[in-house]
């Protein structure tokens, strides 16, 4: 088979630059070979965007139109929801049931920034003399869009569509493990009638292609999901060049369990916070905090849910924890839970592959709980993007509070009473973007997502979504009679 191409002003166009292949993890068969783009292809990119962007027939757009063209995209996406499906089953592992909720998720942003586009308006101000002043929102020009592995349709799509509402063209460099959903939503677009140009995307690695991208001098904004570090190199490349960035970077998350929660409900939401999608989520809640009244009897209840958990291929029905995305990040968690038996660590359940043959050739790996450690070990402070939980007890509400601050990452809070004043209080005092009382993991496009602290900068999703992509122009209208100027 031939090498897949990148999509550039709505057509593949061969990237000049190494090629790369796509493994599926769960069986470690090649899925394919890529074409990546070289900081030639980019710059080609980027001037092909740019015009795009340029052309006042989509920056000036009515917005009710650019809105049914986000909304044909949607239901391209959702005559194809099948083959995308699949198409991030192989690339990254997730459950196949996992992956058609992401395809469902990434098809109602696009509904859902069409109608954002339909029914934003602009402001009138409060005159503070003898005028009448608006603001309006104009687009950016061109947003370079960079994306993680772990959940590429679903993090693309809430980049792109929020983008392409505000009138923007877009550069997408998906990560290299996952390049595949990209290249088709791509496709789709163009087919739903996007102009061509508006939607481009590059694949290759992140420190050639990813970095031409964010250097280059036509782009005017970079969207960025992945690791801290990434974030950080990327915001201070965009402070050089004084153009926005938007970073939605990693975390620890707490969760927080207090002896009058409903612990069964508790359990479910613990594991299927850290275990959902083996722990490769930015929100993975991976340090759990038990008042120490229950600490052992959860932990016993923690340890059967656990090991009931069903590890095997994705897309066999009642898996419920795939592989690992790749080899290389197995062996990265592996490191971790070595780093905590060295530190003193009990593994709980877990701390290895599983023994199954059919699972072999694939990067799998048993959820896995820790405990005896405190909040300063390895494993609880750094992000391991896997199946590992560490248990730590607390006694207070004074004592879960610090302790779960304690930590660079703020992204988000899980937190499990049956106090709905103490639940507040604790959600309050948590810094942390996003606060889940008796819930986990529950997502809406609708409500603003983003870090504190080193968990990243700025908000995505919700209308303000979309204004991320727009700069505000004040226009003034002098009312005066004669000159109009004082
Ligand atoms: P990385 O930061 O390694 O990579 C993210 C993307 O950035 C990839 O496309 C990568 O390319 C690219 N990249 C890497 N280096 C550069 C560079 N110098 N310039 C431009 N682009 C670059 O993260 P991972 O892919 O490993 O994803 C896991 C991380 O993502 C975790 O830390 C996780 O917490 C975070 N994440 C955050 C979320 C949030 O919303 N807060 C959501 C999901 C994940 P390539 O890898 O192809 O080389």
């Amino acid at each position: 088979m031939n090498p897949r191409q990148n999509f550039v002003g709505g057509q593949p166009v061969a990237g000049t630059g190494p090629l790369f292949a796509s493994i599926d993890p769960a069986t470690g068969q090649r899925n394919g070979e890529f074409t990546s783009a070289s900081a030639a292809d980019v710059d080609a990119a980027v001037r092909i965007a740019a015009e795009a962007a340029g052309q006042t027939a989509w920056r000036t757009m009515r917005p009710h139109e650019r809105a049914r063209i986000l909304s044909r995209i949607a239901d391209g996406m959702a005559a194809c929801a099948e083959d995308l499906a699949a198409t991030q089953m192989q690339e990254n592992g997730k459950v196949i049931a996992e992956c058609r909720a992401q395809v469902a998720s990434a098809i109602a942003t696009y509904r859902y920034y069409a109608a954002v586009c339909e029914t934003t308006e602009s402001e009138l101000t409060p005159p503070r003399g003898d005028y009448l002043s608006m603001t309006v929102h104009e687009p950016i020009g061109v947003v370079a869009a960079i994306t993680p592995w772990n959940s590429p349709l679903t993090m693309e799509a809430q980049k792109v569509a929020p983008a392409l509402a505000a009138g923007n063209a877009v550069v997408l460099k998906p990560s290299e493990v996952t390049p595949t959903a990209a290249l088709d939503i791509a496709a789709i677009a163009v087919a739903a009638g996007l102009p061509p140009g508006l939607l481009n995307v590059l694949t290759g690695t992140g420190v050639d292609t990813g970095a031409a991208l964010v250097t280059h001098p036509s782009v005017g904004m970079v969207s960025f999901t992945g690791g801290t570090e990434t974030g950080r190199a990327i915001a201070r490349l965009c402070a050089d060049r004084l153009i926005p960035s938007a970073l939605e970077l990693g975390g620890k998350s707490p969760n927080i369990v207090f002896a009058d929660a409903d612990l069964d409900a508790a359990v479910d939401g613990v594991a299927g916070g850290i275990f959902e999608g083996s722990g490769q989520s930015c929100v993975a809640g991976s340090r759990l905090f038990v008042q120490r009244a229950i600490y052992d009897p959860f932990l016993d209840k923690l340890r059967a849910r656990a090991e009931a958990l069903r590890v095997g291929l994705p897309a066999q029905a009642g898996t419920t924890m795939g592989p690992l995305a790749s080899f290389p990040h197995r062996e990265r968690v592996e490191r971790f839970v070595q780093s905590a038996r060295d530190e003193g660590g009990a593994i709980v359940s877990g701390g290895r592959r599983p023994d199954d043959d059919a699972l072999a050739a694939g990067a799998f790996y048993l959820p896995t709980i820790i405990a005896g450690l405190n909040n300063a070990a390895t494993v609880c402070r750094q992000e391991i993007f896997g199946p590992v939980l560490c248990v730590l007890p607390f006694d207070d509400e004074d004592d879960v509070i610090a302790q779960a601050n304690d930590s660079v990452y703020g992204l988000a809070c899980g937190v499990w009473t049956g106090d709905y004043r103490k639940a507040w209080r604790v959600a309050r005092a948590v810094l942390a973007g996003t606060v889940w009382i008796n819930t986990y993991k529950q997502l809406s496009i609708a409500a603003p997502f983003g870090g504190f602290k080193h968990s990243g900068l700025g908000r995505e999703k919700g209308i303000q979504g979309m204004r991320l992509y727009q700069q505000s122009k004040s226009i003034y209208f002098g009312l005066a009679d004669a000159t109009g100027v004082a």
